[in-house]
C-alpha cells in the first residue's frame, strides 16, 4: 500500500519533469541563436579584424591590451571605419553626415567584435552612426537632469543617494546613450572645483549614504584622480556606499587591472556597468570581471533594452545567463526613454513586459534583473512589472504562475 503511493508520486514526477524538459529544449533551441562573446565564431571575427586594425596601425599586441593606445587609436570618421569594411556609397555618406551631428567614437577592441555579414549586428547598431539618428522626435532632457542638479556636478533625485558626473568622456559613444547632449563635441572631466563643490555638499548633507561615481565613463578618470575622490568621499562619516558606473567591461576592458581593483576593494567601492548582448561578453570582458569578483567587488548590469539590439526574450535570457555564469548581478533592465536622436531603438512597453514575464521560472531568478523606466521630470526610477501576476479579487487575489496557471489565494 505504502509502496504503491510512492510510486504514483514517482511516476508525476517524471510526468512532470518530462514536461519542464520539453519547456527547457525549446527555450535552449532559441538561445542557440543568439550570438555569444566566448564562442568560436566571436573570436574568429575578432582574431580577423584585430589583425587588420594592428597591420594597418603598425602595433603590436602589447598596443592592443594597453587602454591609452585603445583610446588613442580610436574610430571616429568614416575613412576610418571604409579602411575595415566596405561601405555603399549611401551608408558612407549617412555615417559622414550622421557623425558631424552626434560624435562617432569606438575602441578598435569594440570595433573588431561587429559581424559585417550581418546588417543587424548588435555590436554595429551600438556604435556606428545611422541616418535615423537625425529623426527630430524626441526631447533633449526628458529626465530634467539640468533640474536635479543642486550644486557642483550633482544629480539627485532620491533621499539618501545621489551621483557625481566626473566627466562626459566615454571610450565608445554608443549610438543609443540617452544623455548624448552632454556627450557633446568635447571631451571633459569635471574641474577639481566642481568635485569639490559636489563633495562639499554631501558632507553638508548627513542625509547622503551612498555616492554614484559616474559620467559619462568613470573609470576613463586616471587611478590617481579616482582615489583622491574615493578619499574624500569615504572620509565622510555619513556616507556609507561608493559605487562606480563603467561601460569599460564592455567598450574597453583592458582598463580592468589588478591596481585599479586593488583601488576599489581599498574603498570598498561597488559597480554598475553595461552589458547589453551576449557578443559582448567575451574571453576580455570575462577577464575584466573575474579580475574585479576576484577582488571581492560587487558587479551589477544594468541593461538598456534596445529595438533590434536585444528586444527578443532568447536574447534577453542567453545574455542574462552568459553574465550570471561569469558572476555578474543582473540588477537592472532600463526601458528606453524618447531622447531626441535614438528614437528608432525604442521598444513598445508591452515587449518589455513580455520578456520579463518568460524570465520568471524559466531561469534563475538570478537572470531576472528589475524592469524600469526613469520617470519624466527627474521623479526616479519605476519598475515596470507584468500586471497579470496578481490581481486583488474580493475575497483574496488571483496569482498567475510563471506557466501561466491560476490560483486564487486568500492571504490571511
Ligand atoms: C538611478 C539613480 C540612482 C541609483 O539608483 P539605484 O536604484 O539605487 O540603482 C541614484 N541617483 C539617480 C539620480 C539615479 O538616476
Ligand atoms: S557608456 Fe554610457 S554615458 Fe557613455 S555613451 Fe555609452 S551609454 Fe552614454
Amino acid at each position: 500500500m505504502r509502496y504503491d503511493s510512492i510510486n504514483i508520486n514517482r511516476k508525476k514526477s517524471l510526468v512532470r519533469s518530462n514536461e519542464l524538459d520539453m519547456i527547457a529544449r525549446e527555450d535552449m533551441k532559441h538561445m542557440s541563436k543568439v550570438r555569444i562573446g566566448c564562442s568560436e565564431f566571436s573570436n574568429s571575427l575578432y582574431v580577423n579584424t584585430k589583425n587588420k586594425i594592428l597591420k594597418e596601425l603598425n602595433a603590436t599586441e602589447d598596443d592592443w591590451v594597453n587602454p591609452k593606445w585603445q583610446m588613442k587609436n580610436r574610430i571616429t570618421t568614416v575613412d576610418e571605419i571604409s579602411k575595415y569594411t566596405n561601405l555603399t556609397e549611401e551608408e558612407y555618406e549617412n555615417i559622414r553626415i550622421v557623425s558631424k551631428e552626434y560624435r562617432c567614437a569606438i575602441t578598435p577592441y569594440y570595433f573588431s567584435l561587429i559581424d559585417f555579414n550581418n546588417p543587424d549586428c548588435p555590436i554595429k547598431l551600438q556604435s556606428f552612426p545611422n541616418i535615423l539618428e537625425l529623426d527630430e522626435g524626441g526631447q533633449l532632457d526628458p529626465m530634467n537632469e539640468e533640474q536635479s542638479n543642486p550644486s557642483g556636478k550633482i544629480t539627485r533625485r532620491y533621499p539618501n543617494k545621489l551621483i557625481i558626473n566626473v566627466t562626459n568622456a566615454c571610450p565608445m559613444f554608443c549610438r543609443h546613450c540617452q544623455r548624448r547632449r552632454l556627450i557633446g563635441k568635447h571631451d571633459r572631466n569635471s574641474s577639481k572645483e566642481e568635485i569639490d563643490e559636489s563633495i562639499e555638499f554631501i558632507k553638508n548633507n548627513e542625509t547622503i549614504r551612498e555616492v554614484l561615481i559616474t559620467g559619462g565613463d568613470a573609470l576613463l578618470l586616471s587611478n590617481d584622480k579616482l582615489e583622491e575622490i574615493f578619499e574624500k568621499v569615504s572620509q565622510i562619516g555619513h556616507v556609507d556606499v561608493i559605487r562606480v558606473g563603467t561601460r569599460t567591461l564592455a567598450t574597453l576592458p583592458f582598463r580592468i587591472d589588478e591596481e585599479l581593483a586593488g583601488l576599489l576593494r581599498k574603498y570598498r567601492v561597488q559597480l554598475s556597468t553595461q552589458f547589453n548582448h551576449a557578443c559582448e561578453i567575451t574571453p576580455e570582458a570575462v577577464k575584466a570581471i573575474d579580475i574585479l569578483v576576484d577582488h571581492g567587488i560587487p558587479v551589477r548590469n544594468q541593461m538598456v533594452l534596445l529595438r533590434n539590439v536585444n528586444d527578443d526574450k532568447y536574447c534577453i535570457q542567453k545574455t542574462n545567463e552568459e553574465l550570471h555564469k561569469y558572476r555578474v548581478i543582473n540588477y537592472y533592465l532600463f526601458h528606453p526613454k524618447e531622447v531626441k536622436g535614438i528614437n528608432h531603438f525604442q521598444v513598445d512597453i508591452s515587449k518589455g513586459l513580455e520578456i520579463m514575464k518568460h524570465l520568471e521560472g524559466r531561469t534563475s531568478g538570478m537572470c531576472k534583473p528589475t524592469y524600469v523606466f526613469n520617470a519624466p521630470g527627474g521623479l526616479g526610477k519605476v519598475p515596470l512589472v507584468p500586471m497579470e501576476n496578481i490581481e486583488r479579487q474580493e475575497d483574496g487575489y488571483k496569482l498567475t504562475t510563471w506557466e501561466n496557471k491560476t490560483i486564487f489565494y486568500d492571504f490571511k
